[in-house]
């Protein structure tokens, strides 16, 4: 075999892997949705390491199909209700395999000229399709950049939060005072993480009350607890308000936490990394009312918009102290374009140095699509979560447990915490389906959340169908 796969080698395996997921997608609505093998199984059927001599493409397809995919949890199966599906589409992947064909390092405009204006165009686009506000585009002070995930928005969120709290001392100075972050109870865990990594400690997150029908963050509370860190004399320096929380995706009221976090001169990052698809369609826009207050806001499309992971959205009102936070130019980046201030060095607005050109899969989805394209994936979501919140309805054995504003349903049985959990761990082990659990207000609640773009009616259906069949067959001591 050659020293290295030369271009037309690579064209020949390259076929042979793109024919392996065409033939994964195609029959993967026959696969059991999950592995039920036991933890090492896949670790005790590989060889102790690799051959001396290199091996062909063929020989490790091979191994994928008898080895890999029967110990997958397959994350786009068309009956993979659990967590928030993945949402890969074929634009998707072969914008990201042309990326990894290109293997450029965005790190700085003048590292590749169209990674990053690409990148800013697209997530411009992305603003004007989703109707962000106007601040958030590269035409006025703020913009947008692709972040691996939800996490790193909220932690580069906090960063600059800090930076501004702390009037431009903390980049040279590090924590010098108290200072804290507010999220309700049904924030995510990023935010935690982002404040541990921060500096902020534990201690240094407010968990803010929820209203118990909705489950969306209480105002009062939050106003509350500023002004009693502030009388404190620490330092308010970021909320985190959620639109579409993980467990139920609750809608956090924008338009009053904006407001206080205006009067009160505090960061308002947004977190819809689920739910911000929805703003595609012009009628599910309500959902973002009072965004204009907020300084950061980012989605995932890898959670609802048909991109591969990782690919998050973030946006700044203002990008000047995002870049004040973050900047750094050793020596050996120093470059003529950087010194014109002309242009954007992605470099400055993420943890890490290095980028993937990531806007390719984003532009290929974008296009492939188009706005329509999107709109109906998004409605066929809304459709069918709608069409199985309206069974658990009707039957007096379930009942729903949150509002679903969006794909995702939250529901219970009437018998109780054992009962659900019951019912989850049996129609799981069908391989037919899988769900996945949380809990609201301390009861054991199952999620049902659509998202696959293979998922149709029948599927939906049959989830269903499982599911009411295997109440039937509960012990008697869970009625
Ligand atoms: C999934 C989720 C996150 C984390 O997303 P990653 O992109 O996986 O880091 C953050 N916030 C909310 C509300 C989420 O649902």
């Amino acid at each position: 075999m050659a020293e290295h796969m030369d271009p037309e080698e690579f064209r020949r395996a390259g076929h042979a892997a793109v024919d392996w997921i065409a033939d994964y997608w195609a029959t993967l609505g026959q696969r059991p949705v999950t592995s039920h093998d036991p933890p090492g199984a896949l670790a005790a059927a590989l060889p102790t390491g690799p051959t001396a001599q290199g091996e062909p493409v063929e020989a490790l397809l091979a191994d994928l199909d008898t080895l890999v995919a029967p110990r997958l949890t397959h994350w786009q199966h068309p009956s993979f209700f659990g967590y928030f599906p993945a949402n890969i589409s074929g634009p998707s992947v072969l914008g990201d395999l042309i990326s990894s064909g290109l293997g450029v390092q965005g790190m700085l405009w003048a590292t590749s000229p169209a990674c990053t204006e690409l990148e800013t165009v697209v997530l411009d686009w992305l603003a004007g399709l989703l109707d962000l506000p106007q601040r958030f585009r590269s035409t006025g002070s703020g913009g947008g950049v692709i972040q691996d995930s939800a996490s790193s928005a909220t932690l580069v969120a906090t960063l600059a939060a800090l930076h501004r709290a702390s009037g431009g001392r903390w980049r040279d100075t590090g924590i010098d005072r108290r200072y804290r972050a507010y999220t309700s109870s049904q924030g995510h865990s990023s935010i935690e993480k982002a404040a541990r990594i921060a500096g902020l400690g534990l201690d240094g997150v407010r968990v803010i009350d929820v209203d118990p029908e909705t489950l969306a963050m209480r105002p009062d509370a939050l106003r509350e607890a500023i002004r009693a860190d502030l009388a404190a004399g620490d330092v308010p320096a970021i909320v985190v308000a959620t639109i579409g929380t993980t467990s139920t995706t609750a809608i956090d009221p924008l338009p009053e936490i904006g407001a206080i976090c205006a009067e009160l001169g505090v960061w308002l990052h947004v977190d819809a990394a689920y739910a911000g698809a929805a703003a595609v369609c012009p009628e599910l826009r309500w959902s973002h009312v009072g965004l204009e207050y907020a300084d950061s806001y980012c989605f995932d499309p890898h959670k609802w918009l048909l991109t591969g992971f990782d690919c998050d959205a973030f946006w700044v009102a203002d990008r000047g102290e995002l870049i004040e936070a973050l900047t750094v130019l050793p020596e050996y980046l120093h470059n003529a374009a950087t010194e014109t201030g002309a242009v954007i060095d992605y470099r400055d607005w993420q943890v890490p140095l290095g980028r993937r050109f990531r806007a390719l899969k984003l532009w290929f989805v974008l296009r492939w699509y188009g706005v329509e394209g999107l709109r109906t994936h998004i409605r066929s979501g809304v459709a069918l979560a709608d069409r199985f919140a309206d069974r658990v309805q009707a039957d007096d054995r379930f009942a729903l447990a949150a509002p679903h504003p969006f794909s995702l349903v939250c529901f219970r049985l009437a018998a109780g915490d054992e009962a659900s959990a019951e019912l989850l761990s049996r129609v799981n082990a069908t391989g037919r389906v899988f769900l996945t659990h949380t809990r609201v207000a301390g009861r054991y609640t199952l999620r049902l959340a659509v998202g696959s773009p293979l998922t149709t009616q029948a599927h939906v259906d049959e989830a269903w169908e499982l599911l009411s069949e295997a109440v039937e067959k509960l012990p008697a001591s869970h009625e």
